[in-house]
Parts: C-alpha cells; structure tokens; sequence
C-alpha cells in the first residue's frame, strides 16, 4: 500500500471519530501530503469509501506521475474550482461535509453553505496537521537528508566567513551552496545577523559587515524532497564581548535541558518551561521572549508548536526544534537551534553541528 493511501486511511479514521462523513483538503499542503501531488489549485475529497482529486487540465500529466491510480477529475478550462467543487460533491449526496477551517476564505464558505446539498457543513481544524505531525520513515529520512545539506552548507559559509562579506552576501551564498548541495531551495530567507541586529528574531540580511561586529547569528535550513530543517548557529569571530559567554552558556544550558526532556507523554508547556527556568535562574527570564520551538516538515513551522501555553503531549515520531534565544535591544542576541526526533523512549537529535562556544568561533579572514 502506499505511503499516501496510508495516510488518508488514517485520516479517514479521524473524519470518523469527528462523526463527518467526509473531509474537503483545501489547503495544498494538506493535498500534498495525502496524494503526493505537489500542484496548487486542487481540492482533495475523502470520504470513508473514496478519494477524489479535483484539479484542472495543466496538472493532468504531474497527477499522473505523482499520484498514481489517483481517481481524479478534471476541471474544463474556464471552470472555477469552487463551482466545480459544489457541483461534483452534490452529485455524491454527502450528509455531512467538514471542510478546513483554519485555510479556507469565509467568503468561499458562506458560498458552499448557500449551494452545496448536505445537512451540516462543519468547520474542521488541525485534522491533516494532526497526522502530519507525527512523522513516517519516508518523511524522517527526507528530513535527515534536509539537515545533511543545511549542515554541509554551514560548514562550507564558515569556513569561507570573510570580514568584508555582508549579511546579504551571506545570506545569498547560503542560497547558492544550498541547491549546490542538493537541496530544492533554502527552507526559508536565511537570517544572517551581526552584532546587535541579531537582537531582531527576524532581521532581513542587511550590507553590514562580518567585520563589524565580534559575533554573528546564522539562522537558516534547506528542503529536500518538500522536507524541511531549521538550524541556527552564533559563530563568534573575533575577541569575546563582554557578557557574551553568559549568554552564550545560559542559552546552550537551557537548550540541553530541553533537548534532555523530550519524550512521549510530555507536554510541551513543560519542555518550554524547563528551559524558561534556566535563563530565569540566570536572571535573564524576560530576554527569552519567543516559544521554544516548533514541529517541522512540509511546512517550516507546523504543529506541535512549543509553546508554554500548550498542553499537548509530545508523541514518538514528532520532529520538533528546540531553539531558546536571549536578546538584547542594542548588543544582539544569542539563539541555538537544532532537531529533534521525539523516540519511543526519547529522543535522538537529528543535527550534528557542535554547540558548544568553543567550537563555535570562526576567526574571520581577511578577505
Ligand atoms: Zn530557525
Ligand atoms: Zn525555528
């Protein structure tokens, strides 16, 4: 059986348990991961007995390939996805439809209300990212590989870090080695901040210096396969700073202490806490002010989100980051990031690059 059809198995089993009769996939993440189809445009139809792919014309070819065996319909040129939508779903006499409510436009919703033929039309929410975060062996070994050429990558900028090379020269030779490597793209913009622009969690890459500033925070990932991975790394290029090995080590101890609770059963409002303790206890508790982390795959931020206001359990098979920051306005900010894989009785962190500041400076060259 297929990877795919395993999984809409899966779901169909959660459509049940939700007392639905049937789920429409609209967000094309969610149709990626049930079909393999990667194409936009396309509604996906799961009911307990069938699955049916609505699509148009330019992607008859890629379902092919991509999804196999696929039942699939087809679209004319100059139909809207929407009426076609109403009218193939009024020919299947649904009782009960759920359709996603965390993507779908109000707008489209009170249309199908009004037209479509079924007795409730429910609001669904977290179905497919549900299932999506808890990771199969196709997807784990698609991440592996994500964080193999992320982690090649760095050793590669680090190596070559010049004093006159920009953040946005950084940043875009991140980029280039990235696919040179064989990643798809970058997972996201890489943030590449020095000194005190690293105070900013999401600075834009910018024309200052690497010479300008004795540190520098490198926040970057790769796709490979639609799979992504999330690193970050501070490199420390010249002198040490004064208060930066506090920091430094306050971060990392927090991360470790994270990092070293992870296991199923745990919620993740405890892992955030455990590390929200640590930079406390260092009298830095306000400084860390962003979750701990997040779930990756398809999306480079999806569920479980590692947030002290969440009380969901971790559960073997989730691939989460753990990533403390301390920040401050004006001398910059200190974050380490890697992935973790939740084990059936841990954890195994998937990203190999040393943490410890020893092995994080990288005197610069001349250039
Ligand atoms: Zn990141
Ligand atoms: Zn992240």
């Amino acid at each position: 059986m297929s990877n795919f059809l395993k999984r809409r198995d899966r779901l169909r089993k959660v459509i049940r348990h939700e007392r639905a009769e049937a789920l429409l996939v609209t967000n094309p993440v969610n149709v990626t991961y049930l079909t393999g189809f990667t194409g936009g445009d396309s509604y996906l139809l799961v009911t307990q007995a069938t699955d049916l792919l609505l699509s148009d014309p330019r992607y008859e070819e890629q379902i092919g390939e991509e999804s196999p065996g696929l039942a699939t319909f087809i679209r004319q040129p100059g139909e809207l996805l929407s009426e076609v939508t109403v009218r193939e779903l009024n020919k299947l006499e649904l009782k009960s439809l759920a359709v996603e409510g965390d993507h779908l436009t109000v707008n489209t919703f009170d249309g199908w209300q009004r037209e479509l033929n079924v007795e409730s039309l429910l609001k669904g929410s977290g179905w497919v990212e549900g299932l999506r975060a808890i990771k199969d062996k196709v997807e784990l070994a698609a991440i592996r590989r994500a964080i193999d050429v992320a982690e090649r990558v760095f050793t590669s900028v680090r190596a070559q870090l010049s004093a006159r090379q920009s953040e946005r020269d950084v940043a875009n030779e991140i980029e280039r080695l990235t696919r040179a490597m064989g990643g798809a793209a970058c997972a996201f913009k890489p943030i590449v901040a020095v000194g005190p622009r690293s105070a900013l969690p999401h600075a834009t890459p910018g024309e200052c210096l690497m010479g300008s500033s004795p540190f520098v925070l490198i926040d970057w990932g790769a796709i490979v396969d639609g799979y992504r991975s999330d690193l970050t790394r501070v490199l420390l290029t010249s002198r040490i700073p004064p208060k930066f090995a506090k920091v430094y080590e306050t971060v990392l101890a927090a991360q470790t202490a994270a990092i070293e609770a992870l296991k199923p059963g745990v919620m993740v409002s405890q892992v955030d806490q455990i590390a929200r303790d640590v930079i406390a206890r260092a009298g830095m508790g306000p400084r860390f002010n962003h979750g701990l982390g997040h779930g990756i795959g398809l999306d480079i931020h999806e569920a479980p989100r590692m947030s002290k206001k969440l009380d969901q359990p971790l559960v073997a098979g989730m691939v989460v980051t753990v990533e403390p920051g301390i920040y401050y306005t004006g001398w910059g900010g200190v974050r380490i990031e890697d992935d973790v894989l939740i084990t059936a009785d841990g954890y195994e962190l998937l990203s190999s690059l040393p943490r410890s500041l020893s092995e994080n400076t990288a005197p610069l060259l001349l250039g």
